[in-house]
């Protein structure tokens, strides 16, 4: 089992405990749902996406400390950014739970997106951590199959 006191770090406790973005999206022009039957969780994700860049980003569904952590610092990352820039970033928390890419200062800091690298040791724990930043790329992609992590 892993330690919770090492995986379940400030930022994961204090997300998943108070979700920033929770709820409904009026106006939003991309969804996507995402699924991941091995923890059971569910998660819905709304955009608004104007020309290049995602203005508003929210999320509902339900799911463990982890996925709902991850999805509200995703959203809170993401708004206001170029599409691009949110594609590279969901490459780059890609890497970074999945142990191809060290936590920079940077990402840690600024977009709280580190927090997350202690998932990967644990399987998984890094499709909790994930399933919300696919379920997000799906809704850019335009795609309305739902994303599952199996
Ligand atoms: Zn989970």
């Amino acid at each position: 089992m892993f330690d919770l006191q090492d995986l379940y770090q400030e930022i994961i406790i204090d997300h998943s405990k108070r979700p920033r973005n929770f709820g409904a999206l009026e106006g939003a022009n991309r969804h996507a749902e995402g699924d991941n039957p091995l923890c059971g969780d569910q998660i819905k994700v709304h955009l608004i996406v104007e020309g290049d860049t995602v203005r508003e980003a929210r999320f509902e569904g339900r799911g463990c400390a982890i996925s709902t952590a991850s999805a509200s610092v995703m959203t809170d990352t993401i708004k206001g950014k170029p599409v691009a820039e949110v594609k590279a970033l969901f490459e780059q928390f890609h890497r970074l739970v999945t142990g191809e890419e060290e936590p920079s200062d940077d990402v840690l800091e600024v977009d709280r997106l580190g927090a997350f690298a202690g998932v990967r040791d644990y399987p998984m724990r890094v499709k909790c951590a994930t399933l919300s930043w696919h379920t997000m790329n799906a809704a850019l992609e335009g795609r309305d199959d739902p994303i599952s992590t199996e």
